[in-house]
């Protein structure tokens, strides 16, 4: 398909069919890299990512604090006349369950429309996207406003200090931009139409909570008051039966005002009420059971899911433990919330442990250039479309950025309304049109915010 060229997208007209040939060809290369982390050997991606970028005069560097896992940095410069945009990918994937693929998980097989294998979703289509902005923004000789920077970071399932914690500790400098676009938002098609597009502008913080109940030792014919066990159990109800209150911020508002515009009309009128103050009972009980997604986007979340105590039926342990999984609103305030905690479980003989990995972080405002350039790269791309601030459930690399100061934006190709082969999944795959839209959207939005008008 080729999209219609206005504006400034005129003055750099791109060979589309040509550089769909070349996507799909570096695509493919880089899915086929088995980059499972652990152990990640992210550095054959960057060293390829280097060399394609160096064939045309880009110059790429590996940052890397074990030679195994590098990232890869590349810059295009401009008269920096604004500050710059970093677009960000990950080359790490999650492993696979070879016997539950019908394909070969790094085969980057073309079947049925779609590229499977692990990382077709996640997050090498953001990886490939990225390396051909770059490619054409050289090719095209674009005038920038702003400086594109392209990370290919390692290590993000999981956050590993080799990844972006790394980069930003010792290279700050290099990636250091006011925007920066990277995975978490994304399209639905359903009934052949792309619903919405999505764009990420905020997310959950998560932090673990560790419950270690002690009592004492003993013979389980012989019941103790102070069994760990029990007082651990009692522990976990009253975590799951402590209310969390619901808030909506700027993203979630305009998410739910938007969402009710292009929904049926029932879901349409629990999507208005959850926005006035009288009418949100009866959606926010609707949530809880029915809309998951959403009851987890409006309020903090505990989830107790691992639990560890005894041995032997016979014997009465003297440890429990529990790990609750806790997701955060972004203006949550954790310490207090964790002081609350220990009111509820109000058990002076269960220790409370805090483990937090990504720092917590604002929300991006919807009211940028960049998020502005976003709507209007789906304009040109899908019309018919619209764009929708998201709130992710779910933590990514996007909060260590805003968290120092850059608004950053996830964003991703169109799928599938029946989430089968998503992130993470069996048979993960890309639609190709979809991937090939990708390398357009994100074109167009960045001429648009960044190329000298
Ligand atoms: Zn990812």
């Amino acid at each position: 398909m080729m999209a219609a060229d206005a504006g400034i997208g005129l003055r750099y007209p791109v060979p589309w069919d040509q550089v769909e040939k070349e996507t799909l060809e570096h695509f493919q290369t880089i899915v086929r890299m088995d980059t499972s982390s652990p152990p990640g050997n992210e550095t054959l991606v960057a060293e390829y990512l280097k060399q394609v970028l160096e064939r045309e005069g880009i110059s790429g560097r590996l940052l890397a604090l074990d030679p195994k896992r590098a990232n890869l940095v590349a810059r295009i410069r401009g008269k920096g006349s604004k500050r710059p945009i970093l677009v960000m990918g990950h080359t790490d994937v999650v492993g696979v369950q070879r016997e539950k693929w019908s394909v070969d998980p790094f085969g980057a097989v073309r079947k049925d429309g779609y590229i499977w294998g692990r990382g077709t979703g996640d997050d090498k289509d953001n990886v490939t996207a990225g390396l051909m902005l770059l490619l054409l923004l050289k090719r095209q000789g674009v005038k920038l406003d702003r400086e594109v920077i392209f990370l290919a970071e390692a290590g993000e399932e999981g956050y590993n200090r080799e990844g972006l914690r790394y980069v930003i500790a010792n290279h700050w400098d290099e990636i250091d931009a006011e925007f920066a676009l990277a995975e978490g938002g994304g399209g639905i098609i359903k009934d052949g139409k792309v619903l919405y597009l999505s764009v990420a502008t905020s997310e959950k913080v998560r932090i673990e909570v560790q419950l270690l109940a002690r009592g004492t030792a003993g013979h389980g014919s012989i019941p103790r008051p102070d069994n760990a066990v029990v007082r651990l159990a009692n522990a976990i109800s009253r975590v799951a039966e402590w209310a969390q209150p619901m808030r909506l911020d700027e993203t979630t508002r305009t998410y739910f005002q938007r969402l009710a515009g292009i929904s049926p009309p029932e879901a349409a009128a629990r999507y208005r009420a959850i926005l006035t103050s009288n009418e949100r009972a009866a959606a926010e009980r609707y949530f809880a059971q029915h809309e998951l997604r959403h009851n987890s986007m409006i309020r903090t979340s505990l989830s107790p899911n691992v639990l560890k105590a005894g041995f032997r039926a016979n014997v009465i342990p003297s440890e429990a433990e529990a790990l609750i999984d806790i997701r955060a609103l972004p203006d949550e305030d954790l310490q207090k919330f964790v002081e609350r905690l220990r009111e509820v479980i109000e058990d002076s003989h269960i220790e409370i442990k805090v483990n937090s990995g990504r720092p917590a972080a604002q929300a991006s405002s919807l009211n940028t250039e960049m998020f502005a350039a976003l709507e209007a790269a789906q304009r040109r791309l899908y019309p018919e479309s619209i764009t929708i601030p998201i709130l992710l459930p779910g933590a990514t690399d996007m909060s260590p950025l805003r968290a120092k100061g850059i608004q950053a934006y996830g964003i991703g190709p169109v799928v599938d309304s029946d989430e089968t082969g998503g992130a993470h999944s069996d048979d993960e795959r890309i639609l190709e049109k979809s991937l090939h839209d990708f390398v357009r959207f994100i074109w167009h939005a960045i001429l648009e915010v960044a190329a000298a008008k």
